[in-house]
């Protein structure tokens, strides 16, 4: 059986936009057309997307790094780049997702609606957006942007209306089997459930709910001791509780001692557990004797719970204890689905390209390194005024002629860009 992974980190990155083109219309016996480079395409976006045939996130575990296509380039005769396709990544329902960097939760994947968690960038606009009356001929277009990269952390908090709690082997599994479509393995050994399980379990015509089987909690689990710590996460969500207690004290336990330890466990991982509403189901009763079951019963009301004699092997009084639950949900609040942090309008303009650069000056001649810079001048045509002056704009805007300016640059002093050499002019 694969194990059970319930939190994985995994890096997303949805696709740059493409670049906007530079063309110029070409027709024979025409001299020279207006500009018509298309924009570049929109890159791809991250979306994820509840599957339900997953149940847990074990594949994230393999692959961690998720990247979505880029837009493709614009083209001469306003062709547009085309769009890239969006990365659809499939989780398990209830998958939580919060971004690292921020601690923002971004989604909460109950529903079944696709989620966009990071944005492709924008295309580039191409040199057919930048013509004016008084611009005819731009030779330049901009890049595209970047696509949003984000460090997520994935964790899945099952989605149940009801959650079994109790000791390994008290019958947890066994109950879920015949009252709901679960099949669990059910073995007489302690842990046999690794993987809470799902089962719907029908009450009447249109009226259901789901059961989770949560592994076995162990006395200091919620210390992180046993298993029980990360599974308890799984009954956060959880509307009831039904505490599955083995009456029949058929491992040498005390089934009052049973109880009280386990609620104590909820207790102590969360107090909001441990107030859940929560039925009892007094298990193995075909095992028990009277007195057993009494003093049993006896104790847990005095406490203020609703307590069921059942016997999950042969199905007794399940009936009843089923009823009850659907009775109970019926006045409950619905399932909890956690609402995403506010989180700031995504501003790509601010997250297009890295602007940092390095000037150093090396026999009188002043180097600036910028990769991005390569992108901007692939577009420039030198021998353009126009296009000239906006390559000018970007240099002044990033400020690289600060830089320069500081390092002590004068008029006709040489400026090299990524291979291109210029005099620099104040
Ligand atoms: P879990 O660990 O709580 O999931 O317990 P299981 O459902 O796997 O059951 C543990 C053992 O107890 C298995 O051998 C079951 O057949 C047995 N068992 C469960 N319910 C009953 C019951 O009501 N009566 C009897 N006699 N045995 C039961
Ligand atoms: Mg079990």
């Amino acid at each position: 059986m694969a194990a059970f992974v319930d939190e994985v980190n995994i890096s997303v990155q949805a696709g740059d936009g493409g670049d906007g083109c530079v063309s110029f219309h070409r027709e024979k016996y025409v001299a020279a057309g207006g500009p018509d480079g298309g924009d570049g395409g929109r890159g791809g976006n991250i979306v994820f997307l509840v599957d339900d045939n997953l149940s847990t996130l074990i594949d994230f575990r393999y692959k961690r790094k998720y990247v979505a296509a880029n837009g493709a380039n614009g083209g001469p005769n306003n062709s547009f780049g085309k769009g890239a396709d969006d990365l659809i990544i499939k989780v398990p329902r209830g998958t939580v997702v919060t971004d690292r960097q921020t601690g923002r939760l971004l989604a909460d994947m109950s529903g079944s609606e696709p989620v966009i968690i990071a944005k492709g960038g924008r295309g580039g606009r191409g040199n057919a957006r930048f013509a004016t009356a008084t611009r005819q001929i731009p030779r330049f277009a901009k890049p595209g942007f970047k696509g949003q990269k984000l460090e997520l952390k994935l964790e899945l908090k099952l989605l149940a209306d009801v959650g079994l709690v109790g000791f390994p082997n008290v019958g947890k599994s066994t109950l879920i089997s015949v009252v709901s479509s679960a099949k669990p393995k059910i073995a007489n050994y302690h842990f046999t459930t690794l993987t809470p399980v799902l089962g719907v379990v029908k009450v009447s015509e249109g009226n259901s709910f789901v059961m989770a089987d949560i592994p076995g909690l162990i006395e200091g689990a919620s210390d992180g001791i046993g298993l029980g710590h990360e599974f308890l996460k799984h009954v956060e969500r959880c509307r009831l509780i039904i505490h599955v207690v083995d009456v029949s004290g058929s491992e040498c336990r005390d089934p009052i001692e049973d109880f009280e330890v386990i609620n104590r466990e909820l207790r102590r991982f969360s107090e909001e557990l441990a107030n859940a509403p929560q039925l009892v189901a007094a298990n193995k009763c075909d095992l028990a004797s009277k007195e057993q079951i009494e003093r049993f019963k006896e104790y847990v009301a005095s406490k203020g719970y609703q307590v069921f004699e059942i016997s999950a092997a042969t199905t007794q009084g399940t009936k009843e204890l089923i009823a009850a639950t659907a009775n109970e949900l019926s006045k409950l609040p619905p399932l909890k689905i956690y609402q995403p942090d506010p989180v700031e309008e995504w501003r790509p303009e601010e997250l297009a390209r890295d602007r940092s650069f390095d000037v150093r000056v090396e026999d009188g001649v002043y180097i600036v390194d910028a990769d991005w810079l390569e992108g901007v001048l692939r577009m420039v045509d030198v021998d353009d005024y126009e296009s000239l002056q906006h390559f000018q704009l970007v240099l002044r805007s990033t400020g690289i002629i600060d830089r320069l300016i500081e390092l002590g640059i004068e008029d006709g002093d040489t400026v090299s860009v990524c291979g291109f050499e210029f005099d620099y002019v104040s």
